[in-house]
C-alpha cells in the first residue's frame, strides 16, 4: 500500500491545527491544548514568535491599561468587542504576575498605559511556549503548507513539507504583510478567499510617510528634528511625537494617523499644539518688537525647524518689521501645516497591515467563519487593526484566547 492509494492512513491525526506560531497561534494552542485538544502549530519560520522577540525595542508593549473597541479601526468596529471583553488586559498581567515577569508602564504621568516587559520580550515568548509544551501541543518549525483541502467527511487535509495532516478545527493565524523578512506572508488572505470569505484590501499602517520632492527636501534638510505634534484628519487626531527624517516623516503620531489615510489623503499638523500661535506672535510683536521672528519661535518650536519656517515664510528679520498679516498667516500655518503624502514606507517598516479577513465573515464571539464551520482566523489577518500603544498584542491575545475555547 501507498500513500497515492491510502492518503488517510499515512496522515497524522490532530484536533487542531494552527497555521502561525505568532502572538494569536501561540495563545489560542496553549488554549486549545489547556481544552484536551490535539494541537499542531505549523510555522514556516525558523523560530516562532518573531514579531514579539522584535518588538517595543526588544521589550514588548504588550498591551494598554486602556484598551477600548474604539482603540481599533475595522469595516466593522463592534467586531472586536466580545473577544476584548472576554479577555482584557488585566487577564495578559495576572499571567505575567503569576510567572514573575516584572513589567512597567511606560510615561505613567501621560496616563497612555503603554505596558513593557522590564527585562525582554523574550520573557513573553519563553511564557507562551511554555504553556505550549505543558500542554503537549506539537510545534512544526520551518514547515510549509502548499494545500488545504476541506475533507467530505468534515475538518481538514493539508499538504506540508512534512507530509500529509488531518484535522478537524484548522486556525489562520499567518498574521500580516508586515515585514517579509521575518516571515509575514499572505497565506491568510490566500486561505480565506479559498473557502469564499472576504478580504478587506490589505494596506500598510502604523507606517513612516513618505512625499514629493519639495517636502522630501525639507524633511531631509530637519532630519533628526523631533518634537510634540497633533496630526488630525476628519476621521481622527493623534497628539504625539513626530520626527523628521531622510525619508519624509516619522514618529507616534505619525505612525497612528498613517492608519487613517487613505491614498494620497491630505492631513493636518499643528506644529505647536498647546499654544495658540497667532496669539503667540501677535503678543510678542507688542512685548518684545526687536526679537528675531525666529527666535521668538524657537521659543516653541525646536530651533531648525523656526529657522526653516522663517526662511520659506521670507520673515527672517525683526518681528516689528512684519505686517500682523504675515505673522497670522505663519501663525496659522504652525497650528495647521496642511501636508500631503505621496505614500508610506511599506510593509518593509510598517509596524501592523490595516484590513483582511472581513469580520462579516467571522463570528465574532468564536473567530470561527460563518460559512466554514471548523475554520477559524485569529490575531492580525484579520480585519480587525489597534492604534499604537499594545492594542495590536492584546487583540492577538484575546482572538487567540476565544478561539482557543472553541476549536
Ligand atoms: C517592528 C514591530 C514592532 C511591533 N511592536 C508592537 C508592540 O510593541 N505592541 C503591539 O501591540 N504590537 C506591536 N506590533 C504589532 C504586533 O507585532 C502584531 O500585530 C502581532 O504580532 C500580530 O500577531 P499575529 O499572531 O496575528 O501575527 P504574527 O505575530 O505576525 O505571527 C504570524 C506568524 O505566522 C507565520 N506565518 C506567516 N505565513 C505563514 C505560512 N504561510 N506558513 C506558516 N507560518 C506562517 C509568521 O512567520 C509568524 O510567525 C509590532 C509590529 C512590528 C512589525
Amino acid at each position: 500500500m501507498n500513500a497515492q492509494t491510502h492518503p488517510a492512513r499515512e496522515a497524522a491525526q490532530y484536533d487542531v491545527i494552527i497555521i502561525g506560531a505568532g502572538a494569536a497561534g501561540l495563545m489560542c494552542a496553549g488554549e486549545a491544548a489547556k481544552q484536551g485538544r490535539k494541537t499542531c502549530i505549523i510555522e514556516h519560520a525558523k523560530k516562532p514568535a518573531e514579531k514579539i522577540r522584535i518588538s517595543g525595542g526588544g521589550r514588548c508593549n504588550f498591551t494598554n491599561l486602556y484598551t477600548k473597541p474604539e482603540n481599533f479601526i475595522s469595516e466593522n468596529p463592534h467586531f472586536c468587542k466580545s473577544a476584548l471583553a472576554r479577555f482584557t488586559p488585566q487577564d495578559f498581567i495576572k499571567r505575567l504576575n503569576a510567572r514573575g515577569i516584572a513589567w512597567h508602564e511606560k510615561h505613567p504621568e501621560k496616563n497612555t498605559g503603554q505596558l513593557f516587559c522590564d527585562h525582554s520580550a523574550t520573557d513573553i515568548i519563553d511564557m507562551l511556549m511554555d504553556e505550549v509544551r505543558a500542554h503537549k501541543a506539537e510545534l512544526k518549525l520551518q514547515t510549509s503548507v502548499s494545500n488545504i483541502e476541506a475533507r467530505p467527511q468534515g475538518g481538514f487535509s493539508l499538504q506540508t513539507t512534512q507530509g500529509a495532516l488531518h484535522t478537524e478545527s484548522l486556525v489562520i493565524a499567518s498574521g500580516g504583510l508586515s515585514i517579509p523578512k521575518i516571515g509575514a506572508s499572505p497565506f491568510g488572505y490566500k486561505i480565506a478567499r479559498q473557502f469564499g470569505l472576504n478580504i478587506v484590501d490589505p494596506k500598510p499602517a502604523l507606517v513612516p510617510l513618505t512625499f514629493d520632492q519639495d517636502m522630501l527636501a525639507l524633511c531631509k534638510s530637519l532630519s533628526g528634528v523631533s518634537l510634540e505634534a497633533r496630526a488630525s484628519n476628519a476621521k481622527a487626531s493623534f497628539m504625539d511625537g513626530l520626527l523628521f527624517t531622510h525619508r519624509g516623516l516619522s514618529g507616534p503620531a505619525i505612525l497612528q494617523i498613517s492608519s487613517y489615510l487613505e491614498d494620497g489623503e491630505p492631513f493636518t499638523i499643528n506644529l505647536a499644539p498647546t499654544y495658540d500661535m497667532i496669539e503667540t506672535l501677535k503678543t510678542a510683536k507688542q512685548e518684545r518688537p526687536k526679537k528675531q521672528l525666529q527666535n521668538i519661535i524657537s521659543e516653541t518650536l525646536p530651533a531648525r525647524l523656526a529657522e526653516s519656517l522663517c526662511k520659506d515664510a521670507g520673515a527672517e528679520r525683526k518681528i516689528a518689521e512684519l505686517p500682523d498679516k504675515a505673522l497670522a498667516a505663519l501663525g496659522a500655518r504652525i497650528n495647521a501645516w496642511p501636508v500631503c503624502p505621496i505614500g508610506t514606507e511599506g510593509y518593509r517598516t510598517a509596524e501592523v497591515t490595516r484590513g483582511g479577513v472581513d469580520t462579516n465573515d467571522l463570528s465574532s464571539k468564536t473567530m470561527e467563519a460563518k460559512n466554514h464551520p471548523g475554520l477559524y482566523f485569529i490575531g492580525e489577518v484579520v480585519d480587525v487593526t489597534g492604534h499604537l500603544g499594545g492594542f495590536n498584542f492584546q487583540w492577538a491575545w484575546a482572538s487567540g484566547y476565544v478561539a482557543g475555547q472553541y476549536v
